[in-house]
């Protein structure tokens, strides 16, 4: 039976880290980090997802400003809050929640936010810096947050073959770069893929990114792969991954959960780069005051 990656766990025990090293800060005199968070329109997901981060935030000591803005709300509206937030020296994060509403050019707006404040890491300076391998950009939440779950678990993906299932702009595709940080060698499927079983059989870290209930079927895992679910689909009132998760337990030698799996972990990245993003501003202040 498979080893269940906990990432509530994991998460509960890097929040805090995090929130300690925040009230260090604060009690040497410096604001609390702050993470702006915009939500246009009320997509029940969205509502969810922001009340989860959030609530996250603050339970670290990082404060969060919502903007909730009307589903109708015009491009250059939402264009010139986020050119306010960036001149704004009380906030160090801005996360504007995706989808948007369609009569707002998502691209438009990730490039408007400022790469220093992009704690997604979804500009392209940022993406920018990942195929580059330059450290001190943002990392998308979700790939960071695979990242360190297998780093807790002692996971190296050196030398792996490591298959990724969704090559999406979210997911899989920064995903794909970070595992080639790590020296695996990776292999991404996607809609188009003639037989994704060719591929998903050799891997030995599987992850499926795809929003596709059950994709993944006991057959097409290795014995003893690593299988890590990042999707999230809504089934009648049941929240489930990519994975036929009763089945590919039998077989995997670890696996996450969904719920309770690469979710929080997503979030607590997204603290992480909040504090980096922090810290970058207020460096020449805490170089002296660090831990
Ligand atoms: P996306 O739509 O951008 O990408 C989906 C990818 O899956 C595409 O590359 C597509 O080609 C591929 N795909 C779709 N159906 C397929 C199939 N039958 N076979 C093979 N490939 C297929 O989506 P995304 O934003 O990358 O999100 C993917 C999933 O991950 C969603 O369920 C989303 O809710 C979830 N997600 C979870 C977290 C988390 O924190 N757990 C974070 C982000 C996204």
């Amino acid at each position: 039976m498979a080893l269940i990656l906990d990432g509530r766990e994991v998460s509960k025990r890097i929040r805090e880290e995090i929130r300690k090293e925040v009230s260090l800060y604060v009690s040497k005199g410096l604001r609390a980090p702050t993470l702006a968070v915009v939500l246009v329109g009320d997509d029940p997901a969205s509502v969810v997802y922001v009340n989860n981060k959030r609530k996250a935030s603050q339970s670290v000591g990082i404060r969060s400003l919502l903007y909730h803005l009307p589903k109708d709300t015009p491009q250059e509206k939402l264009l010139s809050l986020i050119d306010e937030l960036n001149r704004n020296e009380e906030v160090d994060g801005i996360l504007v929640q995706l989808p948007l509403p369609e009569h707002i050019d998502q691209k438009k707006v990730i490039l408007r936010i400022s790469p220093e404040k992009d704690v997604d890491g979804f500009h392209p300076e940022n993406m920018g810096r990942l195929v580059a391998q330059m450290e001190d950009g943002f990392i998308p939440c979700t790939p960071l947050g695979i990242d360190l779950l297998l780093k807790h678990y002692r996971i190296d993906p050196k030398g792996k073959d490591v298959t990724i299932v969704g090559a999406g702009f979210i997911v899989g595709r920064p995903l794909s770069l970070l595992m080639l940080w790590r020296n695996a060698t990776v292999s991404v499927c996607h809609i188009h893929t003639k037989d994704i079983k060719k591929f998903t059989l050799g891997a030995d870290i599987l992850i499926s990114a795809t929003g596709v209930p059950k994709l993944i079927k006991a057959d097409m895992v290795k014995e003893g792969a690593v299988v890590i679910d990042v999707g999230i689909s809504r089934l009648g009132d049941k929240i489930v991954g990519d994975v036929d998760f009763e089945e590919v337990k039998k077989k995997a030698g670890a696996i996450t959960p969904v719920p309770g799996g690469v979710g929080p972990m997503t979030v607590s990245a997204l603290l992480l780069n909040t504090l980096k993003a922090y810290k970058k501003r207020f460096s020449h202040l805490i170089s002296t005051t660090k831990p």
